[in-house]
């Protein structure tokens, strides 16, 4: 039932306890506020999104997590190509980007990495909640209400100056507002699961992503640190749709598609028999703050995984969004003018990432990924983009704009 006696009022009320609000809960914590951030599950809880990009290191430095990432990662050096129509896979360091001291990421269990930084805003403050789902939030002059539904089935209120909505591909907020547009050219979905016994590269090159192009979408293989490898297939609708087996057979058939895939399972089997299948689409919101709220991570964008970027995104919107919240409290007059800053802001990633991803399955750009060139410096700006350094100020949108002009050339020379 409900119980008014357990109001409570706090300056953010933090929607989700994923890397986006555990990350904005601990920054805003830190500043001396009082936070509670509710999640629904209890960590360590399952999530897919294993490989994190070098840009996010600095992230993790910033927060004072980074020693306890690496402990749990898989240091992750690079990625690797494989493209069957070429008959021939390429392997980019990070080191070949434009700023050297993006070297490296890591390959980490999310349910391990994520419980580190929702332990970590609780340490840094905050009121960090488990088994208690968000499940109404009205807005006034003054703040919002929040409402949630506990574990054992009670109700909890908390008055709340601003509201977070962190809540990931729930889109909590986006939902109840109906501003979400999901993108119809992005449609696809991802079967996974984790393998044992399979095969790992030597030296530096065994924590490097591999992605595989197949004919149907493109798979994922992330060695983590515990000796599995984590594989995915992200597959285009129309190949789901004539599934007309169970998940396992239809994923080993997958596999089976890939034979340089196949190779390195050889030898492998199936941690616990699982095969699980997500929804993939792409989506992004009409705005992502209002006066008293503002949308962070999956809860406001998402695009498609294969390069890596979510966790990036939505670690670093906590940052821009922490700051936003603190003018938001403090400098009310300041406000209107961060918010509109903060709205760009959150396409910026977004955009640049996905005009690439829409054309990677594209010949011409699939080329240039299987025989990376550097005139004009256009792969070393791919490789910054492919680590996520897009926030730093590193000077690599004249050549990406050159790499996007010579793509239209060379696509309008060869109609297909
Ligand atoms: P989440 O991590 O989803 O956290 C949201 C949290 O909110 C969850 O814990 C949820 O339980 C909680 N919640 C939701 N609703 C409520 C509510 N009403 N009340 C309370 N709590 C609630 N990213 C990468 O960086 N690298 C990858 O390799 C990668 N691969 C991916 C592969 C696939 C197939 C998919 C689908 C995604 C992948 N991603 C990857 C993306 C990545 O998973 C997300 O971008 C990332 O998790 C976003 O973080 P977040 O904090 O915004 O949301």
């Amino acid at each position: 039932g409900m119980s008014t006696a357990d109001s409570d009022s706090c300056d953010v009320f933090v929607i989700g306890g994923g890397p986006a609000g555990a990350t904005a809960a601990a920054l805003l914590a830190r500043q001396g506020r009082r936070v509670v951030m509710a999640e629904k599950a209890h960590h360590p809880r399952f999530h897919i999104g294993e490989s994190l990009l070098p840009a996010n290191v600095e992230l993790f430095d910033r927060l004072g997590v980074r020693e306890r990432v690496e402990r749990i990662g898989m240091a992750k050096w690079g990625a690797e190509f494989v493209s069957q129509e070429h008959g021939r896979s390429v392997r980019l360091g990070f080191g070949e980007g434009w700023d050297k001291k993006l070297t490296h990421a890591w390959q980490v269990r999310r349910s391990d990495l994520d419980e580190i930084l929702f332990r970590h805003a609780a340490k840094e403050g905050a009121t960090a909640l488990e088994g208690c789902r968000v499940r109404d939030v009205v807005f006034d002059a003054e703040g919002a209400t929040v409402q949630a539904t506990l574990d054992d089935g009670s109700s909890r209120q908390w008055r709340a100056r601003f509201v977070i909505d962190a809540s990931g591909r729930d889109t909590f907020m986006a939902n109840r507002l109906k501003s979400k547009l999901k993108n119809p050219r992005h449609n696809s979905s991802a079967l996974f699961g984790h393998f044992r016994n399979a095969w790992r590269a030597e030296g530096m090159y065994e924590g490097y992503i591999t992605i595989f192009w197949f004919k149907h979408g493109w798979f994922w293989y992330i060695p983590l640190a515990d000796g599995t490898v984590s594989v995915g297939a992200v597959c285009w609708p129309y190949y789901l749709k004539s599934r007309d087996k169970p998940l396992k057979e239809f994923f080993a058939d997958t596999i089976a598609l890939s034979p340089e895939l196949s190779e390195r399972l050889k030898d492998a089997e199936l941690v616990d028999d699982a095969v699980y299948a997500t929804g993939n689409y792409s989506y992004s919101g009409t705005h992502c703050t209002g006066e008293r709220y503002l949308m962070l991570g999956d809860a406001f964008a998402f695009i498609d995984p294969v390069f890596s970027s979510g966790v990036y995104l939505a670690m670093h919107s906590a940052f821009e969004g922490a700051e936003l919240v603190a003018t938001t409290l403090d400098q009310p007059s300041r406000a209107p003018a961060a918010r509109r800053a903060f709205e760009r802001y959150m396409r910026k990633g977004p955009k640049e990432f996905s005009w690439f991803i829409f054309r990677v399955t594209n010949p011409t750009m699939r080329e240039f990924f299987m025989y990376p060139q550097n005139p004009f410096r256009v792969k070393e700006a791919l490789m910054s983009l492919l680590a996520g350094d897009i926030h730093n100020g590193t000077p690599i949108w004249r050549s990406l704009r050159i790499l996007k002009t010579i793509y239209y050339a060379v696509s309008a020379a060869n109609p297909r």
